[in-house]
C-alpha cells in the first residue's frame, strides 16, 4: 500500500514537473511563506550545502516543515534552489495520494494552470471530497499555523493531467 502511493506520488510529481516547463511562474513568492515540509531527502540534500538546516525548522509542527517565510527566501528569490525541497518543485500541484487525489493550489500561476486546463476539458470534474479525505486535509491544514487561506482544486486521479500535458506537448510541437 505505501509503496503503491509512493510510486503515485511519485508519478504525479514527474507529471507536475513536466506541465510547469510549460508555464511561468510569477514569482510573487507567496508559496515561500507558507510553511514548506520537507521530506527526508530533502533535508539530506539541503544539509549538503547548509549544516544548519535543523535550526530552520518550525519547532511547533510534528512534521518537518521550514520555518514562514522560508528562511532561504531572499527578496522574492531563493537562495537555495538547485537544492530546494520537493514540494518546491511540483508547486502549485500538491499530491495527497494518501487519500487518492491531487490538488492545484489556486496561486497566481495555479489559477493561469486551471484556466488552460478548462480550456482543453470544459467539461472538466472535479474531485468531490467526501468527509473523509476533508479529514486527512483539515488535520494536514491545522499543523500549519501561518498557512495562507488559498483554495486548492482536487484532481480525482492522475489521467487528466497526464492528458494535458500531452496536449502541451502536442500544441507545443506546431
Ligand atoms: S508558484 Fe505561485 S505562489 Fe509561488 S511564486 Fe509562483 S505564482 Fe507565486
Ligand atoms: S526552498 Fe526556495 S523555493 Fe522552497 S520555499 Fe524556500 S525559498 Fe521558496
Amino acid at each position: 500500500m505505501l509503496s503503491s502511493i509512493k510510486k503515485e506520488n511519485e508519478e504525479f510529481d514527474q507529471i507536475a514537473i513536466e506541465i510547469l516547463k510549460y508555464f511561468e511562474c510569477k514569482r510573487c513568492g507567496l508559496c515561500c511563506k507558507m510553511p514548506v515540509g520537507l521530506t527526508a531527502e530533502d533535508i539530506e540534500r539541503l544539509y549538503k550545502i547548509d549544516k544548519t538546516i535543523l535550526d530552520k525548522l518550525d519547532e511547533r509542527i510534528v512534521d518537518n516543515y521550514l520555518k514562514t517565510p522560508c528562511p532561504y527566501l531572499r527578496g522574492n528569490e531563493c537562495t537555495v534552489y538547485e537544492y530546494r525541497a520537493n514540494v518546491c518543485r511540483t508547486y502549485p500541484f500538491m499530491s495527497f495520494y494518501n487519500i487518492g487525489r491531487c490538488g492545484l493550489r489556486q496561486c497566481p500561476l495555479g489559477k493561469e494552470i486551471f484556466l488552460k486546463i478548462k480550456d482543453f476539458d470544459p467539461l472538466i470534474e472535479l474531485g468531490r471530497l467526501d468527509e473523509d479525505s476533508k479529514g486527512v486535509i483539515n488535520e494536514y491544514d491545522e499543523q500549519l499555523p501561518e498557512r495562507q487561506e488559498m483554495e486548492t482544486v482536487f484532481f480525482n486521479s492522475v489521467e487528466l493531467l497526464k492528458k494535458f500535458l500531452k496536449y502541451l506537448q502536442r500544441r507545443n510541437q506546431k
